[in-house]
């Protein structure tokens, strides 16, 4: 049987990274995306394609830019046949109050965070309809369902999502197409780790007690997901036996939002 393609946008670092991989171990085709086109991106997707004996690829596209998120899907289908499952993951983040919050900081964030996954998921349903299978996957984030203040746009955008992801489910729900989201608590990557040193500062507190006190305040186990659980969690999602899951979200926020 032909090995399905699975494209994760924001994918050479932190959870789309680890999806890359909880997917290629699963035995999907997968396609490696960032905006940076480096040497290492490349390295990544040829590590990849060793590691797990599928076929990998490192595609450049901007998620900011809703022509070349149709590139991406488009240039994925040509190149590998078929697009089986799509994971919106890329993502940024930026912190200040609502009436400091720089216009084209909130507006990249919407771009990046939201409209990609419209662009990314408007052109890679041709291809599932026509296979008559897919796997839509939208990585929100607990600030789909609660919101922290003095993030603004990061909150709006993930709790657009959640409604993108529900509409969509809806429209294609007799063609075998799920859409789900996961919303994930704090993960320790590149995103979360740059936070750290400022915490660290604006609250007087060393690495320890800032991550356990307020960092991972409202994560009840008090301890980080993983790339490795929200992997795992993406290729349940792209299972058959998540057939009839479709148009929710499921939390790894470690009790977060239990509260
Ligand atoms: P990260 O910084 O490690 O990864 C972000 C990825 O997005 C990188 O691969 C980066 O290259 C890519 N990216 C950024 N801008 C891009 C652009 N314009 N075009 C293409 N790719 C771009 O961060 P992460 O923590 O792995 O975040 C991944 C997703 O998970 C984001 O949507 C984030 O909101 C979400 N999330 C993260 C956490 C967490 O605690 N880390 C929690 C909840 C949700």
């Amino acid at each position: 049987m032909a090995k399905k393609t699975a494209v994760i946008t924001g994918s050479n670092s932190g959870i789309g990274l680890g999806s890359a991989h909880a997917l290629a171990a699963a035995g999907y085709n997968v396609v490696i995306n960032s905006f940076t086109d480096r040497r290492d991106d490349h390295a990544l997707a040829k590590d990849i394609a060793e590691k797990y004996g599928v076929k990998v690829a490192y595609i450049k596209a901007d998620m900011s830019k809703g022509t070349e998120c149709r590139a991406l899907i488009e240039k994925a289908a040509e190149d590998f046949g078929s697009i089986d499952v799509l994971v919106n993951n890329a993502g940024i983040q930026f912190v200040a109050p609502v009436d400091e919050f720089p216009t084209e900081k909130w507006d990249a964030i919407i771009a990046i965070n939201l409209t990609s996954a419209f662009h990314t998921t408007a052109a890679a349903l041709p291809h599932m309809k026509k296979s008559g299978w897919g796997r839509i996957i939208n990585i929100a984030s607990a600030h789909g369902l609660r919101a922290s203040p003095f993030k603004s746009a990061y909150v709006s955008a993930k709790h657009g999502i959640l409604g993108f992801t529900k509409t969509v489910a809806l429209e294609v729900a007799e063609q075998h197409i799920t859409c789900n989201a996961i919303c994930p608590g704090y993960v320790l990557t590149p995103l979360v780790e740059a936070q750290i040193p400022d915490q660290m500062k604006a609250h007087n507190m060393d690495r320890d007690t800032v991550v356990r006190e307020v960092m991972l305040e409202k994560q009840a186990t008090k301890e980080f997901a993983t790339v490795e659980q929200i992997g795992a969690t993406v290729v349940f999602l792209a299972s058959d036996a998540a057939a009839q899951i479709t148009g929710t979200s499921i939390s790894v926020d470690g009790g977060w939002t239990a509260a």
